[in-house]
């Protein structure tokens, strides 16, 4: 039998002391929200270290990791390759302000893997990357209307803070104070896999409509897999009315495959934004796609775009090295064995226990909804049983699962999380699921 650690709440005091001081001079504690563990309510567990599949708290205790940074850490933590990489570019320095060769070997390898991208600019987040592609995705078309999809997430730029209540633009609401109301008035958002209501909007919006952006896989409210026919339709839809069709990659690209979600469903999209994994633990983001709209960008260009650490040499020292592990032969067919082995493992748990549950996956992702239904867009997801979630969070920090602290984010599998860290993971289920009442 696997051994299930307990820790005692008692053992978290370091992190506790850490938290009260941050609170003070940084808003919530925490530089990004996710991270106060809010929607669990619980408080925020300060890391030390990490290893493998393994994170490690200021307190000593040990925890599988199954948010691999949001995405970044497909290899796991101090993966060997991206750890050499990056000494043997330290040495040299840190910023330099100029070119540097790391940028052409990571902007070669990005347009070889991804062939839709035929040139790439790098930027220092997904965030950036996003902001940016649509900036240019506008420039491009002449036109200022962006339709995006309920509960996709594209950084936090303020067009894409919105959510769309019905009747399309009529009654574009942001989901945060801040964002000019006239700016959000240029954001449609749609609900998911939902392909006739972007029909209409085409044909309600007629040549007002620059871009289509979308998450090919919906990441960021659970996991949500598009519809057989929904990405196709995309494509033509877009291509059919001159709007630009952009993937946001920034999580799928080389997770669900080396190719990204566009490999995986045979896609081709004209701009496509990426981050997280391409930066291999490092602050990166790039954006890219055909040539003929790339080459819109200043200096070749009058779209303006730029940024003093565009580029880094250590982060594109990382990427690099981490990009080049995930070439190696099986490496997606072994991540999608361990994400099934998993997601198995779970369905049969929740069986056992009778939980009105159930696991959707993909390479390397997996999220468990406490909803009894499919999940095909995020109004579904609004139904989940949250507070069964959080009292399950709950119960598997004390057994050492660092499981996403929310029931709307997908969880991340690592090519280190091996047999020994799965059993783990379904012994601890099996007790938490125990406590669970449905
Ligand atoms: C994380 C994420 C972003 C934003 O990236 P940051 O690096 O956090 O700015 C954009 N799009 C998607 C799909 C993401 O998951």
């Amino acid at each position: 039998m696997t051994q299930v650690v307990t820790i005692d709440t008692a053992d978290t005091a370091k992190s506790e002391k850490l938290f009260e001081r941050a609170q003070k001079v940084i808003p919530g504690g925490v530089n990004s929200p996710v991270r106060a563990l809010k929607a669990v309510g619980a408080n925020p567990i300060f890391m030390q270290r990490g290893d493998g599949a393994w994170l490690y708290d200021v307190d000593g205790n040990a925890y599988v990791d199954y948010i691999g940074s949001w995405g970044p850490m497909i290899l796991g933590h101090r993966n060997p390759r991206v750890l050499e990489s990056l000494e043997e570019t330290l040495i040299n320095g840190t910023s330099f302000g100029t070119p540097s060769p790391g940028e052409v070997e990571l902007a070669e390898l990005i347009t070889t893997l991804m062939p839709s991208i035929e040139m790439v600019r790098l930027v220092n987040s997904g965030t950036e990357a996003t902001m940016s592609a649509t900036r240019l995705a506008r420039a491009y078309t002449k036109r200022d209307l962006i339709i995006k999809f309920d509960g996709c997430y594209h950084g936090h730029f303020d067009s894409f803070l919105v959510k769309a209540g019905s009747g399309l633009a009529t009654n574009s609401i942001a989901s945060s104070p801040g964002v000019p109301e006239e700016l959000i008035k240029l954001t449609l958002s749609l609900p998911y896999n939902d392909l006739a209501s972007v029909e209409k909007a085409f044909k309600e919006h007629k040549d007002k409509i620059a871009a289509v952006i979308v998450e090919p896989i919906a990441a960021n409210c659970g996991l949500i897999l598009p519809d057989e026919k929904f990405l196709s339709g995309l494509r033509d839809l877009t291509s059919k009315h001159g709007a630009l069709l952009i993937f946001d990659e920034v999580i799928t690209g080389f997770r669900v495959a080396l190719g990204g979600a566009q490999a995986k469903y045979k896609i081709k999209a004209d701009l496509t934004c990426l981050g997280k994994i391409i930066g291999g633990g490092l602050p990166v983001g790039a954006y890219g796609g055909k040539k003929e709209i790339m080459e819109l960008v200043a200096p070749v260009g009058q779209v303006y775009q730029a940024g003093t650490l565009s580029g880094n040499p250590l982060a594109t020292a990382a990427g690099l090295a981490q990009l080049r592990s995930l070439i190696a032969p099986n490496a997606y067919e072994i991540l999608e064995q361990k994400t099934k082995r998993l997601s198995d493992g779970l369905t049969e748990l929740i069986k056992k226990a009778k939980l009105s549950a159930h696991i959707v996956y993909t390479t390397g992702m997996l999220c468990l909804f406490f909803h009894k239904g499919e999940i095909t867009d995020f109004e579904a997801t609004q139904k989940c049983d949250t507070e069964k979630f959080a009292n399950l969070w709950k119960a598997l920090i004390k057994k050492g699962i660092y499981w996403p602290p929310s029931q709307f984010e997908t969880a991340f599998i690592s090519l280190e999380h091996g047999k020994a860290e799965i059993e783990q993971t379904l012994a601890a289920f099996e007790e938490s699921f125990n406590h669970l009442k449905d």
